[in-house]
């Protein structure tokens, strides 16, 4: 019997990665009048144009907190967009996103896929940190999501990952749990979004690591990559 790698260890998968590229299916759920239909793409966007329109920021609430804006971080060309939810404490402090506890992780499931973080574009919905790790009001999600849309329209990734509910509802416009359409191929604007859970849920609950390694061979099928046998994960 071969040695399973470290990485198939750590995230435990539980089926055999599928060579075929899975069509996106429709969402389980009517999606709710986009936000972004009428949000024409930008002509000649960039990342470096996003970032100076945002600015140093007071549109909402959460400036007043925040000690530095977490825009996000990775390659512009990245064929996959990882997005979160929020700053956390360890993000507010360093200006770059997923560098915490709940960022290890991500780090190594980045890594388990056979890429580096250098690889993939990481972000979060909103760029500022919400104070005692609340979740983003609905208010603050609004305002700062279309930094986020034009983030995604600009390096117009193959595959976008959700990381976690906040993302997935804010892309699929839906209040439906995430647990109903993780692990499915969904579309945003034309591009395929695979909703997981978050890091941070893993690290609080272990066994679930085994559905996420799942989601993200699905992912790698489409980006065509294989697992990096004996890589940390
Ligand atoms: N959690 C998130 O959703 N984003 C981060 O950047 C860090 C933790």
């Amino acid at each position: 019997m071969p040695k399973p790698s470290r990485a198939s260890q750590l995230l435990k998968p539980t089926a055999a990665n599928s060579s075929e590229i899975p069509k996106a299916i429709p969402l389980p759920v009517p999606a709710g009048p986009s936000l972004f239909e009428s949000l024409d793409r930008i002509v000649d966007d960039t990342l470096l144009k996003v970032r100076s329109d945002l600015g140093d920021c007071t549109r909402c609430k959460l400036h007043s907190t925040r000690h530095t804006i977490v825009f996000g971080d990775g390659s512009p060309k990245a064929e996959v967009i990882f997005v979160g939810e929020g700053p956390g404490a360890d993000e507010d402090a360093q200006g770059l996103p997923f560098v915490g506890r709940a960022g290890k992780l991500l780090t190594q499931m980045i890594e388990a896929m056979g890429l580096q973080r250098r690889d993939v574009y990481i972000c979060n919905v909103v760029k500022c940190r919400p104070p005692e790790n609340r979740l983003p009001e609905e208010d603050e999600v609004k305002t700062c999501s279309p930094f986020l849309f034009r983030q995604i329209d600009v390096i117009a990734p193959k595959v976008i990952v959700c990381l976690g509910a906040v993302a997935a509802k804010t892309l699929l416009q839906t209040n439906r749990g995430i647990s109903q359409f993780r692990g499915q191929w969904l579309e945003y604007r034309g591009r395929k979004l695979m909703a997981t859970y978050h890091p941070a849920y893993l690290l609080r609950n272990p066994n679930a690591k085994g559905e996420v390694w799942k989601d993200l061979q699905k992912v790698m099928a489409v980006l065509g990559l294989s697992p990096k046998k004996g890589k940390s994960a």
